[in-house]
């Protein structure tokens, strides 16, 4: 599902209440340094023929036309989502287009929270994390342990280094919400210990304040590939529950 426009919404989600999703890629493409084989927008080969990035005006005046209008229909909005189709921090915009998301929150909806879901490849920027740890929820993505292992559920451009990314997120100091898809492909199972063990570990490392753990909900890129109940979630990340980690399960990835 590849985003039309560049402020979308408001989606109604349980977790999130009435949200308003901010789409930094281009209106009708997709931009990733990931290619996930589970990810709702396509492969990254499908959407190149749109490659205009929303500029930082764009962006801050379609959400202030927006807030406005949700603002005269009484419509309430309780979160403002960085999501959409690709990676936002590639936006060379990012951190501007933040401070204005901000600025427009406090003035038209002031108890919003606002969120940005990132693949986390970006964190080591300066002026990236700086923007990051300004709002309210950042969540950072790791599906898996090591490199080689990330190159069979990623696929990340040439470069990526997960020991670097575990590095730079330390930054946070646990402020942070990481978040974990698990799936089974052909040759990748989120189940084996592997992955798993690894994976716990890196909880224990950087200590997020919430750990999100999710599989998949709907149609994906590769072919094959299967979800996990909530149940089966919940006992791989039963030992960090029982340390004392707060844990999220969901069984299906919410509307944004
Ligand atoms: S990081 Fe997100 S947008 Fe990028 S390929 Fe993976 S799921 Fe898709």
């Amino acid at each position: 599902m590849v985003r039309e426009e560049t402020v979308f919404g408001p989606i109604f989600s349980r977790r999130l209440g009435s949200s308003l999703g901010i789409n930094l890629l281009p209106e009708k493409g997709k931009i990733c340094n990931f290619d996930c084989i589970y990810c709702e927008c396509g492969w990254n080969r499908d959407g190149r023929n749109d490659t205009v990035l929303p500029t930082a005006a764009k962006v801050r005046g379609d959400l202030e036309r927006m807030l406005v209008k949700l603002g005269a229909e009484g419509t309430p909005v309780d979160s403002i989502t960085f999501s959409g189709d690709g990676e936002p921090t590639l936006n060379p915009e990012f951190p501007q287009i933040i401070d204005d998301t901000l600025r427009l929150r406090d003035r038209y909806y002031p108890q919003a929270k606002v969120s940005v879901l990132s693949n986390a490849t970006r964190v080591h920027i300066p002026e990236v994390f700086a923007a990051l740890q300004r709002v309210d929820n950042p969540i950072m993505k790791i599906d898996a342990p090591t490199n080689e292992l990330i190159e069979k559920i990623n696929q990340p451009v040439p470069g990526y280094d997960v020991a670097r990314v575990v590095e730079a997120l330390k930054q946070f100091n646990g402020n942070f919400v990481l978040q974990t898809c698990m799936l089974r492909s052909p040759d990748f199972d989120s189940l084996r210990p592997e992955v798993i063990e690894g994976m716990l570990q890196i909880v224990r490392i950087l200590k997020p304040r919430e750990w999100m753990v999710y599989t998949i909900d709907r149609p994906t890129p590769m072919q094959g590939l299967q979800k996990f109940s909530p149940q089966e979630m919940k006992a791989l990340v039963q030992p960090i529950i029982d340390e004392g980690y707060r844990v999220q399960i969901k069984g299906a990835v919410e509307d944004i």
